[in-house]
């Protein structure tokens, strides 16, 4: 499903590089946490997987089904049914949620060539996901993500990608500042969201967040590469004895 090989990304401004030769594989139905301490390039590589312009790919590949989505824009790459949350979503002052969720959706319909939905018809999809993710209706009429909690915008996210269903998650530190509830809100969301054809990535400082959305596979990341994989087993390790004895493995 996604398969990065050997993959070398710089900040487009000032050229540092970032991603170091990364390589890494998720298969379908797979769920993989990516962890790593601070600074190792975990929010770029997210970056890098939506497109952003001001990342540079200057070596390796990101094959989605196969394909290279390396000259695909952001754009291109939703439709596609990639998927991304951010580690700081952002707000988008004077559009109403639902008015952005219905933005949203019909754009990806359109590019895949279908009608856009009826009112009727997106506001029962939209009660529906909010219901399950026990989300009140009431925020669905506020600006997106303009002053919310980080729990509400977390379940904001949750919500978008129920709706969009995409094929490819990439969730990045979605555990960072969220109290417990909200924590096993998100979680529950991203459960609810495991399917045989959908992969999902999460980014995450702490094994926390695993405790409630238990990987099938876990990378270690660390400037810029994959120093080292297991599986759920290697992120009770990390918890246990932080990152110092792997990263001198690797070393
Ligand atoms: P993580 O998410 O794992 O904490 P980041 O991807 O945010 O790591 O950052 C990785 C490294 O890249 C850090 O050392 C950070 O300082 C550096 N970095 C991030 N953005 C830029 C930028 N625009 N210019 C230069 N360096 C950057
Ligand atoms: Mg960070
Ligand atoms: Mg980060």
């Amino acid at each position: 499903m996604l398969e990065i090989k050997n993959l070398h990304a710089r900040v487009a401004e000032s050229g540092v590089e970032i991603i170091r030769g990364l390589n890494l594989t998720v298969k379908d139905g797979e769920v993989a946490a990516i962890m790593g301490p601070n600074g190792s390039g975990k929010s770029t590589l997210s970056y890098v997987l939506a497109g952003r312009p001001d990342y540079e790919v200057t070596e390796g590949e990101i094959l989605y089904n196969g394909e290279s989505i390396l000259e695909m824009d952001p754009a291109e790459r939703a439709a596609t049914g990639v998927f991304l949350a951010f580690q700081y979503p952002m707000e988008i002052p004077g559009v109403a949620t639902m008015e952005f969720l219905k933005v949203a959706m019909n754009a990806q319909r359109k590019a895949r060539g279908e009608d856009p939905l009826s009112i009727p018809d997106l506001l029962k999809r939209v009660k529906q996901a909010a219901g399950e993710l026990d989300m009140d209706m009431g925020m669905l009429k506020r600006p997106l993500n303009v002053g919310f909690s980080g729990g509400e915008k977390k379940r904001a996210e949750i919500l978008q990608m129920k709706l969009l269903e995409p094929k490819l998650c990439v969730l990045d530190e979605t555990d960072s500042g969220l109290d417990i509830d909200a924590l096993k809100i998100v979680a529950d969301g991203v459960n609810q969201l495991r399917s045989p054809d959908r992969s999902i990535v999460v980014i995450t400082h702490y094994q926390r967040l695993l405790d409630y959305i238990v990987p099938d596979a876990v990378h270690v990341l660390y400037k810029g590469q994959v120093i080292k994989s297991g599986d759920k087993s290697l992120a009770y390790e990390l918890e246990e004895n932080g990152y110092a004895g792997i990263i001198e493995e690797a070393a």
